[in-house]
């Protein structure tokens, strides 16, 4: 189980962090994937923009190779019952632990006029939607591993204080490290918000990739063979292995180490492989963001599994709870 915020336009963070994870996952698991949308009113209360997001964030991933035949693809706000959970979950979550999330003190911070109690429960809200299927494995990038530390920890206090309902979720990355993908100007992440020209989207044409690429931050070289990388030279490296070929990275690594490199070169040959990764997306989501029936009938048909599982699950919590006693 896993989801992604409708507030923007989907990145190559989204992309390995997430959604690569999706399409492997739904050959192997009962699957359940969200765009959640509940989640995004914390920080963007405004709606006219919505449903063209929520629809954008379905193209996306469904262009990237989320299957909603194989995997339920739902929107959060169509599974009432997980405000239900939400809500007993609340009265297990103390306000000292919700307080001290690194992500709650970075909003207080970055939206100072508007720290409502939605963003103060963001991580039992996201405990909701990953236990209402029972989920075990979560699918996130390296900045969620807070969050589903805190979600084991609220399916544990409910289990232990009303009986076994919960299996133990946690982050996965087929037994790899989570990733993280870095912004391009070697400051932080990618992110749909903040640092847009350090960040790679998914609807970014080909001009502008090149423009991107060819502003990340280098230097005049190593000075010494073998010296180690600088964090942003690394990063560059980093986003080269995601998308270039092997012979290609090992040039490139060879050329770092005997003091030959040209990053002029380098950052030519990045932008032209990920124009190659992003080009055929944006073309896909171009063309099912066309089709409004279809993405209606992916929304309805993902609900409709996606209730299915909550529904069953709801009933294993009300009898756990004792509020069965009409
Ligand atoms: P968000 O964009 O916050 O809605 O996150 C959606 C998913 O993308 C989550 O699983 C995040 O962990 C993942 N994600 C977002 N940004 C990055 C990034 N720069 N690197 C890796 N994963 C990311």
């Amino acid at each position: 189980m896993s989801g992604i915020r409708p507030t923007g336009l989907l990145h190559l963070g989204n992309y390995f962090g997430a959604i690569r994870n999706y399409v492997k996952m739904q050959e192997d698991f009962e699957c359940y994937f969200m765009v959640a949308d509940l989640h995004s009113l914390t920080t963007h209360p405004d709606t006219k923009e919505l449903k063209a997001n929520v629809h954008r964030v379905l193209a996306e991933n469904i262009a990237c190779g989320l299957d909603p035949d194989k995997a339920a693809f739902y929107c959060q706000s169509h599974i009432h019952e997980t405000a239900e959970l939400y809500l007993y979950l609340n009265m297990m979550a103390y306000k000292g632990e919700l307080e001290k999330t690194a992500t709650f003190k970075d909003k207080v911070r970055s939206h100072p006029d508007n720290v409502n109690a939605g963003l103060l429960t963001y991580p039992v809200l996201q405990t909701a939607d990953i236990i209402i299927h029972r989920a075990k494995y979560v699918p996130v990038g390296k900045d969620q591993e807070q969050h589903l530390e805190m979600a084991r920890n609220f399916a544990n206090r409910f289990n232990h204080r009303y009986g076994e309902v919960f299996p133990e979720p946690s982050a996965f990355n087929y037994n790899q490290d989570l990733v993280k993908v870095p912004s391009l100007d070697g400051t932080g992440k990618m992110s749909k918000s903040e640092n847009q020209m350090a960040t790679l989207y998914l609807a970014d044409d080909d001009e502008l990739i090149r423009k991107k690429v060819m502003k990340a931050k280098t230097d005049s070289g190593p000075g010494a063979n073998n010296s180690p990388k600088p964090d942003y030279i690394e990063n560059v490296f980093l986003l080269m292995r995601l998308v270039s070929a092997d012979d290609v990275i090992r040039k490139f690594e060879a050329d770092y180490d005997n003091c030959s490199i040209r990053y002029g070169d380098l950052k030519k040959q990045l932008a032209e492989d990920m124009i190659q990764f992003i080009a055929p997306i944006r073309q896909k989501v171009n063309a099912i963001l066309e089709d409004e029936k279809y993405l209606r009938q992916v929304m309805e048909q993902g609900a409709e599994k996606a209730n299915r599982s909550a529904a069953a699950t709801m009933q294993l919590v009300r009898d756990a709870i004792g509020l069965n006693y009409y």
